[in-house]
């Protein structure tokens, strides 16, 4: 059962839709990732169930009940954004207690529920603590901890990592992942970042020009894009024919010339090695080969000990039919 509906949703700007007409179903305990570029609707849509933009059209429900004229502090929802916002005068406990003496709460009561927060989030014996004094990521668990703080029906996340170094940003994904898993609380999380958006999250969906592209599991959109859009907005893609189809690099095999093509692999064309890419384990061929849209295309072996091929070699693609997928221009 869905706890956050989104239904026909559009949003203008001028003449511009910021949401054209979408429809979203977010379930409970949900990990769930929302991916497009800059520009394209993402933190209107989050702002949308937020309640700080009212939508022209269409509906939001939360648990079923419709939510447009229910005011943002009424929704139940923890915000984290890419600038933490965290309050620089303040402790790391004052800024984690303030969603609850917002509330009312009084300071002494918060304590225990202040000290549950600093352990999920790792900075126990941090509390007293200036922001100043804290790490980027440090800051970012504290701008998460005050989000949870009020125990949110659902906790929406605008870019939160963009601004993190890509060692911290990785570390920090993988805490997030934990402490979402421990909370079980349904998380939206907005990136512009394929990797991180396929990694982190139970279903993804791609959004462009204010439009939903496509929803799935991140397998699911990754092997089976719809449009070209998709595709490559998800990673790599080999394009070819009128009808374009698609290969990811993964899938397209790259062989010697004359060698024997395995039976599974019905398509060969041939090429040559412009360019082998070496990093670290495994190494990815530029090929020149005019089947394909620029021509060239992109062959990723996972194995370097298996990276037999140099600049200028003539070379076999291959693929099997079940790897080639059919999208949509
Ligand atoms: P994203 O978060 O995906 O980068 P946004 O949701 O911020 O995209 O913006 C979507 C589109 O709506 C952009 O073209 C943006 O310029 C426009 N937009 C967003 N907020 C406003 C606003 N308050 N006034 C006018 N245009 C806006
Ligand atoms: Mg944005």
């Amino acid at each position: 059962m869905s706890i956050i509906d989104v239904i026909d949703v559009t949003k203008r700007y001028g003449t511009m839709a910021a949401l054209d007409d979408v429809t979203l179903r977010f379930g409970e305990g949900e990990f769930f990732g929302l991916l497009g570029p800059s520009g394209s609707g993402k933190t209107t849509l989050l702002r949308a169930i937020a309640g700080f933009v009212v939508p022209d059209s269409g509906e939001i429900r939360f648990d079923g009940e419709r939510v447009e004229h229910v005011p943002v502090h009424k929704r139940g929802i923890g915000m984290v954004f890419q600038n933490y916002a965290l309050f620089p005068h303040m402790s790391v406990a004052e800024n984690i207690a303030f969603g609850l003496t917002v509330r009312g709460a009084r300071q002494a009561n918060t304590q225990p529920r202040v000290d549950d927060m600093l352990k999920l989030v790792r900075l126990e014996g941090l509390g007293t603590r200036r922001p100043r004094e804290l790490s980027g990521g440090q800051q970012q668990r504290v701008a998460l901890a005050r989000a949870l703080i009020t125990r949110p029906k659902v906790l929406l996340l605008d870019e939160p990592l963009g601004a993190l170094d890509r060692r911290l940003r990785q570390e920090m994904q993988v805490e997030l992942k934990d402490i979402q898993r421990e909370t079980g609380v349904t998380s939206i999380f907005v990136t512009h970042d394929q990797e991180e958006a396929l990694t982190l999250s139970d279903r993804v969906a791609i959004i462009d020009h204010g439009k939903l592209v496509q929803v799935g599991a991140p397998r699911e959109v990754y092997d089976h894009p719809r449009t070209l859009f998709a595709a490559q907005f998800l990673g790599d893609a080999n394009i070819f024919g009128s009808e374009p189809r698609i290969i990811r690099p993964e899938k397209l095999r790259i062989l010697e010339n004359g060698a024997k093509i395995p039976k599974d692999l019905t398509q060969t064309r041939e090429g040559h090695v412009i360019q082998a890419i070496y990093s670290g384990p495994s190494v990815t061929y530029r090929v020149a080969c005019n089947s394909f849209a620029g021509g060239i295309a992109l062959a990723f072996v996972q194995s370097a000990g298996d990276a037999r091929f140099a600049k200028g070699d003539a070379v076999i693609l291959a693929w099997g039919n079940e790897h080639s997928v059919a999208v949509t221009s």
